[in-house]
């Protein structure tokens, strides 16, 4: 068996990263930076008000309640025309450019307005509810590294900077297919003897669109040679990277191995891993290959360690691979000592200030709705036979559960 470190060393050494692209900002969100960010300017460009109210010199206000004259209003969008001397204010609107002279806001419901002038009631000292020219960054600053991903707030940050068109990695296109004689696709009402609903190319293609890449479906291909070579033909000239599921076992039917041989130049693993020990992976042509094993726990496993991280490194990603944190394992498990063996679980945090992890299900390959439920892969290193009650385990994070449900929160 192959260790799983070594099998993916081997499999992200074999991947390059695609050309760089640049794209519309709307259309970047996961992408890759393939430059970095650099503030033109302050942000914000200009000091302006961080309330609706009046800009005062500081001075002034100190012995408040005092009246001052108001020599125009700001909204914003517009420029002060004038600057505030003694015993001056402007009327100033939230992120409205501060006046010169003026050093604070007094906000609205701290004053009484009147005939060009205003009563302040209540002093403020300098710098108050001003938000000043780069407080959040300054011009020349590297605000996002090449290899960042973009994320809604950080489309936010290059648009915020004039960053329209970001150069990015590309998106990679990716073939998905399912291979199997009993596979049927999800929209057949009855299912025949010895049939089952394809789950596979749908975990696999909503996981490929979450990482942002796009999908090619290629179907279901049954477990015959001469097709099954035609559409991986196919799917390898239209796609950056293709994706099997199921045939890579040691079944009789197994045909992809057999077939592979033929297309391009593809090693079959045992990988030292529970579950998705078989893996075949290598290049149909010139693009790269990924067989994945045939159980949809399997699917996942291998999309997680080998997949996703691949296909991150094609766009350009600096970041690889899913957060990992510690949690404390709620029930005892036992696991195969030769392999590193992924437990699906849910998380929930514990009073104690620890994530508490409890099985999500049945831990065989082929349940799925454990894997449904799951929020980590709790990760049990090789050499280890099992774990205890309150042993600390290491978990590779799915997602975190959403929590307040709108009747927590409307209440009733
Ligand atoms: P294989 O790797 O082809 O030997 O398949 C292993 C197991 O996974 C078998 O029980 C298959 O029926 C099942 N399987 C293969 N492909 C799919 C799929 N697309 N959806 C659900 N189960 C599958
Ligand atoms: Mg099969």
């Amino acid at each position: 068996m192959k260790p799983l470190r070594e099998a993916q060393r081997e499999v992200l050494a074999a991947i390059e990263p695609l050309e760089t692209v640049t794209v519309a900002l709307i259309a970047a969100r996961g992408l890759a930076l393939a430059e970095p960010v650099v503030a033109r300017h302050d942000l914000p460009p200009f000091a302006n008000s961080a309330m609706d109210g009046y800009a005062v010199r500081s001075d002034d206000v100190a012995a408040a309640p005092v009246t001052l004259v108001v020599l125009e209003d700001v909204p914003a969008g517009k420029v002060p025309a004038k600057s505030i001397g003694r015993g001056q204010a402007i009327k100033i609107m939230t992120g409205a450019p501060m006046p010169d002279g003026a050093d604070a806001v007094v906000p609205v419901e701290q004053t009484e307005p009147g005939e060009g002038e205003v009563v302040i009631r209540a002093g403020v000292s300098a710098g108050a509810s001003v938000r000043p020219a780069g407080e959040d960054v300054i011009a020349g600053t590297t605000v996002l590294e090449v290899g960042e991903r973009l994320t809604p707030p950080r489309l936010g940050v290059c648009a915020s900077l004039g960053y329209h068109t970001p150069r990015v990695g590309r998106r990679p296109r990716v073939a998905i297919l399912s291979t199997g004689d009993e596979i049927v696709p999800p929209e057949t009402a009855m299912l025949q003897p010895g049939k089952i609903r394809d789950a596979n190319r749908f975990t696999l293609s909503g996981a490929l669109e979450e990482v942002g890449v796009e999908v090619l479906d290629f179907g279901i291909v049954g477990d015959e040679a001469a097709t099954l070579r035609a559409r991986l033909a196919e799917a390898a000239a239209a796609a950056d990277a293709v994706v099997s599921s199921g045939g890579v076992s040691m079944g009789e039917y197994d045909l992809v191995k057999h077939l592979l041989a033929e297309l391009g130049s593809i090693e079959f693993w045992k990988v030292a891993m529970k579950p998705a020990k078989p893996f075949a992976f290598g290049r149909l042509g010139g693009t790269p290959f990924f067989g994945l094993p045939g159980n949809p726990v399997s699917v996942a496993v291998a999309f997680e360690q080998f997949l996703r991280p691949a296909l991150l490194r094609m766009m350009g990603a600096g970041q690889l691979f899913r957060p990992r944190l510690w949690g404390v394992l709620d029930e005892p498990v036992m696991t195969d000592p030769e392999k590193t063996v992924f437990l699906r679980v849910t998380l929930t945090p514990g009073s104690d200030g620890h994530l508490h992890a409890g099985l999500s299900g049945g831990q065989g390959s082929n349940i799925l709705t454990a894997l449904a439920a799951a929020d980590a892969f709790a990760v049990v290193p090789v050499g280890i036979a099992g774990l205890d009650v309150g042993a600390m385990v290491e978990l590779e994070m799915l997602q975190m559960p959403e929590t307040r449900t709108a009747v927590e929160v409307l209440g009733g």
